[in-house]
């Protein structure tokens, strides 16, 4: 029950990661305000999570509506104690030359822009209302380690998340806040797939898992378990980090494998 009385944020809150979070910190007895593009969905994942849950609707790249957002929640709960800032797209897969310019700028506006607002302001209600919390932003393996072609607006939005949490937690460090990223290899969500036929989607994470040293593929419960440390006090004196949760899956070379 490490987040017994903690009010918690979670963005991106109805998809796969952000819904295991929600369980996992309601779980450890938190009240978890569950925020997504998809309002119904959120609502509806609150309405089964009971009455320690509140869904709410977002569209992190708009400033205006995470302020409200971060408003309502506090109206309902009271305060923010920890924030899981973890919506994002997996965006267009195109050679650079080719990358579709509006495509770009919507990858920025969800995966760096939308993290970015989120964060800001939900450190300022969190320095107005002298809470020691903690944040945890999602970054990925393409943060530096992993790369794929194509992947451009992906991989620069991520490794921008991972500079943006460590200047985050040098700037708010001494309110007592700390500001750690998450950094997962390959999950199995179905996160810029969502309509590939299920046989041609097992087919590829058989493919992957065999790639992996540990020889499974993570499970969404796998990143709320490591969100779930940073974001509690067994994680006090852990800020500025981006932590891997990868199976060992950027250990690999072409060497072996
Ligand atoms: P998902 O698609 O199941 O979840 C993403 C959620 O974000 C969805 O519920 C979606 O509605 C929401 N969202 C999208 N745009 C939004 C916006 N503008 N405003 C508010 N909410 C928005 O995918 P997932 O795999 O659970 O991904 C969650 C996070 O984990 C993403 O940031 C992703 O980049 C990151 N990640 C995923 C993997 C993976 O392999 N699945 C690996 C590394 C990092």
């Amino acid at each position: 029950m490490r987040f017994k009385d903690k009010i918690v944020l979670v963005t991106g809150g109805a998809g796969a990661i952000g819904s295991a979070a929600a369980r996992r910190f309601l779980a450890e007895g938190a009240q978890v305000a569950i925020a997504d593009l998809d309002g119904d969905k959120a609502a509806m994942l609150a309405k089964e999570l009971g009455a320690e849950a509140a869904g709410f609707a977002v569209d992190v790249s708009e400033p205006a509506e995470v302020e409200a957002m971060v408003g309502a929640v506090v109206d309902r709960f009271g305060r923010i104690d920890v924030l899981f800032n973890n919506a994002g797209i997996s965006g267009t897969v195109a050679p650079v030359h080719m990358l579709p310019l509006e495509d770009w700028n919507r990858i920025v506006g969800i995966n760096l822009n939308g993290i970015f607002h989120v964060l800001r302001a939900t450190l300022a209600c969190m320095i107005a209302g002298k809470v020691q919390g903690a944040v945890v932003n999602m970054g990925s393996s393409m943060a530096g380690w992993d790369v794929l072609a194509g992947g451009a607006g992906y991989a620069a939005t991520k490794h921008a998340v991972v500079g943006l949490t460590r200047i985050a937690a040098l700037d708010s460090a001494p309110y007592g806040i700390r500001v750690n990223a998450i950094c997962p290899g390959v999950i199995e969500t179905r996160l810029g797939v969502p309509s590939m036929d299920e046989d041609a989607y097992q087919a590829g994470i058989r493919r992957f898992s065999d790639r992996i040293p540990l020889r499974r593929i993570g499970q969404p419960e796998d990143v709320a378990a490591a969100v779930a440390f940073l974001a509690s006090d067994d994680a006090r004196h852990v800020t500025g980090a981006d932590w891997l949760i990868d199976g060992g899956q950027t250990l690999q070379s072409w060497a072996n494998a």
